[in-house]
């Protein structure tokens, strides 16, 4: 052995695995701000067991989740790390890289040292009963994302990976470029090709949210090279030449429409019927820019909630909504109605299992696919490329940055077999966007984990609630209920049947009656057209605290209040803002 370290930019000698390497770390006492939670120190390069294969790193990719993990939140990865028995008190993040393989474990037939490889990020315990048994590791509960979930990733001369993770390099991109892709691209060609028949094909037509993003820019390419069109969103028409480039058959400016969130009420007719008249515009400009009377089979979705209720509506019938992410919020609301008529599928993705991965990579080697690399950086600048992902003022498309290799645009040799238009952004292009969350984070599972704990005053509903119910029959009017409710100052009124309470007629079934009808035919409509049905309880010696989470759960404003299972009084959120404001 030579030397004990070398100077980042200072390859080794192939197959030469010195004792120490220069990183990047993130470590618990310094998260926070990218560029002080990233700092460089030097640590014992890593060993590998019998299914993994150290990398030498020549260039490594930028994603949002080593933003998340230099801030800590919403996952000290370091410390979920620990609890599993892993000891190290640092994260070397990093899940995108190209590099040479330096040494192989034993059990590695698919790569040999020299080899320059890429590298998927998906990582799994071969030993996964699951796995062994032929299952998706993609569904195995050892699944993680490598450089995020897992230690030594790519922001470091060496990293460590299992060996189905390495793919050929392809021999036409530079090393930055050729670490840039994978990641998004891997996820892309999953949900686009991984569901069975409601996968892409020649002739079909997909929806592409983003168009310009890492995702999207992906997918429009992935679904070009199976001779299926695509209709890519954007923010603005800058963005249209580079989509269209990429190959989409033509681009919507979602700023041209104002139908975006959560549904409204589907009780709620005027605002219904507006809603209605936006996505249906929006369905006619996909018309518009496919030339025929066509609705998309495939919705390539990312944003979630803001865009869901479009992307359900505009799909064809037996059409797929896939989706990978909520970047916008997590509570999709979907007009089941248009779920199960015209029997769409809303189907979740999460990255790709080896076998996709490599699917996916044809495609890159074969040139088919552009890298979409939109800024390289070098070493130093690793954590101001995290920065800049962190105030959202990094552009579109995916971004690298340099580890082993001493300069830009080395690592190239060959030509690709296809050879496509490289496109560029538009000048001075960054995100307007909210930042996405984690792309991977621990969800609750059945399984019993550690008690939280809650902070609660111990105030019970019979504490704050009015005694006493006002009510009405079901066959009472809007009218006099309404009445009902402006003499006794009351916001709800609760409509009994033969002295059992069958539902509530709240301020907000007014309102909703109203819409789309004149004063006269609101007031003639009978309560029980109008009424919730049913009618949510609490004990009066329920905890308030529980109270307020059945009500936000059921986005109720009050609950009837019962003892002995008998109707006594209400508690609403009014009561609860008068508790908290004191
Ligand atoms: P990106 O490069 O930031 O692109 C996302 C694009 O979404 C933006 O360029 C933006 O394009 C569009 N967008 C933002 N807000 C929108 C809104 N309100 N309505 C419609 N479009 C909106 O991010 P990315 O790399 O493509 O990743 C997208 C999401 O997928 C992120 O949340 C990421 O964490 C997640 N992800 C998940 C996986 C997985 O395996 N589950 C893998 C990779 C990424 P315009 O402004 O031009 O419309």
């Amino acid at each position: 052995m030579s030397k004990q370290l070398y100077e980042v930019g200072e390859q080794p000698p192939l197959g030469e695995v010195p004792e120490k390497m220069h990183a990047w770390l993130v470590r618990a006492d310094r998260f926070g701000k990218p560029t002080e939670a990233f700092q460089k120190e030097v640590v014992a390069t890593p060993s590998i067991a019998d299914d993994e294969v150290l990398v030498y790193v020549m260039a490594a990719g930028i994603n949002y989740n080593n933003v998340w993990a230099a801030m800590g939140i919403p996952v000290n990865v370091i410390a979920a790390r620990n609890k599993n028995g892993e000891p190290e008190d640092f994260h070397i993040g990093g899940s995108d890289a190209s590099g040479i393989v330096y040494k192989i474990g034993k059990d590695v037939t698919n790569v040999k040292v020299g080899d320059e490889v890429v590298m998927h990020c998906g990582t799994f315990d071969r030993n996964c009963a699951w796995v062994k048994k032929g299952g998706d590791p993609m569904y195995s509960p050892s699944f993680k994302i490598w450089g995020y979930e897992t230690n030594y990733g790519s922001f470091a001369q060496f990293t460590r990976v299992q060996g189905h993770q390495c793919m050929p390099k392809p021999k036409h991109m530079s090393w930055e470029e050729s670490a840039a892709y994978a990641l998004v691209a891997a996820t892309a060609w999953r949900m686009l090709h991984g569901w069975e028949s409601s996968s892409v094909k020649k002739g079909d037509v997909a929806l592409i949210w983003g168009g310009a993003g890492g995702l999207g820019s992906m997918a429009i390419q992935i679904v070009k090279a199976v001779g299926a069109t695509s209709v890519a969103i954007v923010s603005g028409e800058d963005k249209f030449d580079y989509c269209m480039k990429l190959g989409a058959k033509g681009c919507i400016n979602r700023n041209d429409f104002d139908h975006w969130g959560m549904l409204p009420h589907w009780k709620d007719n005027a605002g219904y019927a507006k809603w209605l008249k936006g996505v249906r515009g929006f369905g006619a400009k996909i018309w518009e820019v496919l030339g025929e009377k066509r609705a998309p089979n495939i919705i390539f979705e990312h944003p979630g909630e803001t865009t869901i209720p479009t992307s359900i509506f505009v799909c064809e019938t037996g059409g797929m909504v896939v989706v990978c992410a909520g970047t916008t919020g997590y509570n999709a609301t979907v007009d089941l109605r248009y779920l199960w008529m015209r029997q769409k599928r809303l189907q979740g993705s999460h990255f790709a299992n080896t076998v996709q991965c490599n699917e996916m990579n044809q495609l890159a080697l074969s040139g088919q696919l552009d890298p979409c690399m939109s800024r390289a950086f070098t070493y130093e600048e690793l954590p101001v490329a995290h920065q800049l992902m962190a105030d959202n003022k990094h552009p579109h498309g995916n971004m690298s940055v340099l580890i082993g290799a001493p300069g830009f645009g080395l690592g190239a040799s060959g030509k690709p077999a296809v050879t496509t238009v490289h496109p560029t952004l538009p000048k001075g292009d960054v995100h307007t966007t909210p930042h996405p969350y984690p792309m991977s984070e621990p969800l609750p599972s059945i399984e019993p984990a550690e008690a939280l704990t809650i902070a609660d005053d111990g105030t019970k509903v019979r504490d704050l609630m009015h005694r006493g119910i006002i009510s009405c029959t079901p066959d009472d009017t809007v009218g006099a209920v309404a009445k009902i409710m402006v003499d006794k100052e009351i916001h709800a009124v609760v409509v009994m049947e033969q002295g059992k309470a069958t539902g509530v007629v709240s301020q907000t079934d007014m309102v909703l009656a109203r819409q789309g009808r004149t004063p006269d035919q609101a007031r003639s409509m009978k309560a029980s057209e109008i009424m919730t049905p049913g009618c949510a309880t609490c004990d009066a010696e329920m905890l308030l605290s529980d109270a307020v989470s059945l009500m936000t759960g059921r986005r109720m404003h009050r609950l009837v209040v019962t003892e002995k299972d008998q109707p006594v009084g209400v508690i609403s959120m009014t009561d609860v803002v008068r508790k908290i404001i004191g």
